[in-house]
């Protein structure tokens, strides 16, 4: 199966910067035997969606509204997502849980939405470092699996991607070992499996690079790789493409 790859550039780049980069990434990365999803922020959604239009670089947003239309101040309907060309919309990253406050109960909400409005949902779950150390890591996924697909439905495989990000990892340089990213990927399917009844995608992200993504690659359950700070370089984002 093909690998997935996501770029996330989170709140990093300012606008002009990010218009260059999209312009970058469209002529750096010709051809790949994967599957690229880039996710800029909601100002840039717009003109990348006319920039990657008829190239294999798919669209993906950051976050997106609880439904799809109403009186939500400063909130971003998926309906509205879809209609730009955006695919997919990652749900649930760290930064919105610990900095935002999002909590499973949204997350939950968040993932039926962007179902709703057809959009692939990509859930990110992880543990924290004092979790990790204290032997919970699976507890902590498990429960988060378990709260963020609760009652969520989806078609086929390919309708919805996990982000295994273990929190200790993103953006601190120290990833995890990949054969141990591996056995984590490999639980992770299958307890989604017994909620969802469908063995999804899982995607592995925290400090991946040029040096380490093929290692991580080269892992039967690693599907994909969801890329931080080196995604906001083309040349170092289209080797990990090209890897
Ligand atoms: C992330 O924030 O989702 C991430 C994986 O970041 P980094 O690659 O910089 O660790």
């Amino acid at each position: 199966m093909k690998k997935t790859i996501i770029a996330n550039w989170k709140m990093q780049l300012g606008f002009r910067d990010s218009q260059m980069l999209i312009k970058e990434l469209k002529q750096k990365i010709k051809k790949t035997n994967s599957e690229i999803i880039v996710c800029p922020d909601y100002l840039s959604l717009s003109s990348a969606a006319l920039v990657f239009k008829g190239t294999h670089l798919n669209l993906g947003a950051q976050d997106c509204a609880i439904k799809a239309s109403g009186a939500l101040t400063g909130e971003v309907s998926p309906a509205s997502l879809r209609e730009l060309g955006v695919t997919y919309v990652i749900i649930g990253h760290w930064e919105r849980r610990t900095v935002l406050g999002e909590d499973s109960e949204l997350i939950n909400t968040k993932i039926k939405s962007a179902l709703t409005a057809k959009l692939i949902p990509i859930l990110c779950i992880g543990e924290n470092l004092a979790e990790r150390e204290a032997g919970l890591a699976k507890k902590v996924l498990l429960n988060q699996i378990k709260n963020a697909l609760k009652d969520v439905k989806i078609k086929t495989t390919t309708g919805l991607i996990i982000a295994y990000e273990p929190i200790w990892a993103i953006g601190t340089g120290e990833s995890i070992i990949p054969f141990e990213a591996d056995t984590i990927h490999s639980f992770i399917k299958a307890e989604a499996a017994k909620v969802m009844g469908k063995k999804v995608r899982v995607v592995y992200g925290g400090s991946v690079n040029s040096v380490n993504a093929n290692e991580f690659l080269k892992q039967k359950n690693v599907d994909g790789l969801l890329v931080g700070g080196a995604s906001l370089n083309a040349k170092e984002f289209s080797l990990i493409v090209n890897n």
